[in-house]
């Protein structure tokens, strides 16, 4: 183990570019943010697209006001990154294809530049300061407005042959019964588990028995999930019927994970995995019916998210592992 008095701090601006927000914070070496996070919507024209140079703009006005030596500056995006190079080939939510981003904002900064998806950010900060701090094999899952993650195998984060390793939900589960996916498939487990699937089954209920709690609140406003765990919560069983549902399909998808991979741990987090205090443990406690051998039963963890802003921390991680500041096989203790 890495003697923790032993690491010099160093520092990083972290940059996590969302679909609808982005923020930036410098963190350290220990993984600490050493200042508050700054957050603006992401800038669009009138098509939509996201403003790469009024993002870049807006970096330049964070790094303008810093008064840390900066080792570098992490970039976290939804979408696909070649992390090589920072170009990004393909980012639905920011309606980018081919845009060299990571490029762009190294020439405008003159400072190194890591990018990567967020959900390989993600795992960074798990495997670097969080809950999977040496851990060698585990997957870092999501639920949210999607659902997927991020691998990290025999004490490596995993990319796959093309970077698009992790998406496992976009497996099909029912492409009889189900909707048409953002990946343009038909029934993937997303379109069930995610956000948005809880909602559209909220939506169907409320349409269909009108006793329900959630027909009264769908009157005035399209159905959220944030709905469905109100009426869940208010103890209306339908609404508690569409979560159970939610929760045994990801118990059934993460499972798959366990049984392919044969992982230490699963990491969950996300906007639905903390829309009750309750998810995460009761999707853990679906999963061991799922799972092939004794061996995974018995040593199988599953933990709740260790940031609320893992991907911001953990592009921060990526600098300074890129850099040689820090090593994933001497995690720092904090
Ligand atoms: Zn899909």
């Amino acid at each position: 183990m890495s003697n923790p008095n032993s690491l010099k701090k160093s520092y990083a601006l972290a940059i996590d570019i969302g679909g609808t927000k982005m923020a930036a914070a410098i963190v350290d070496t220990f993984g600490q943010q050493v200042t508050e996070t700054t957050t603006e919507s992401v800038p669009r024209d009138s098509n939509g697209m996201a403003h790469p140079e009024a993002i870049i703009q807006w970096i330049g006005a964070q790094l303008s006001v810093i008064e840390y030596p900066l080792e570098g500056i992490g970039l976290s995006l939804c979408g696909n990154v070649d992390e090589d190079t920072g170009f990004v080939p393909l980012s639905a939510n920011l309606h980018w294809r081919q845009v060299p981003f990571g490029q762009m904002v190294a020439s405008a900064t003159s400072l190194p530049v890591m990018a990567a998806t967020d959900v390989r950010m993600a795992a960074l900060a798990e495997a670097t300061w969080g809950v999977a701090r040496g851990v060698d094999f585990f997957a870092w899952a999501t639920i949210g407005t999607g659902f997927g993650g991020y691998l990290f195998l025999d004490g490596k984060l995993y990319r796959g042959f093309h970077g698009y390793a992790g998406n496992f939900g976009h497996n099909t589960w029912d492409e009889v019964n189900g909707v048409m996916c953002g990946c343009s498939k038909k029934g993937c487990v997303e379109t069930f588990v995610s956000g948005p699937g809880i909602a559209r089954a909220g939506q169907k209920i409320a349409s269909s028995i009108e006793s329900s709690l959630l027909s009264q609140q769908a009157k005035n406003k399209p159905m959220e999930s944030r709905d469905v765990f109100m009426a869940a919560n208010a103890g209306d069983s339908e609404a508690k019927t569409i979560l159970e549902n939610a929760q045994r399909l990801t118990a059934i998808s993460l499972a798959g994970l366990v049984n392919i991979l044969d992982l230490e741990m699963i990491v969950i987090g996300g906007g639905v995995a903390s829309a009750s205090p309750d998810y995460v443990e009761q999707i853990s406690q679906l999963i061991p019916q799922y799972l092939m051998t004794e061996e995974a039963k018995r040593d199988l963890r599953v933990e709740k998210e260790s940031f609320s802003n893992a991907s911001l921390i953990g592009a921060a991680g990526d600098v300074f592992i890129k850099r040689g500041l820090l090593s994933l096989h001497e995690r720092t203790q904090i």
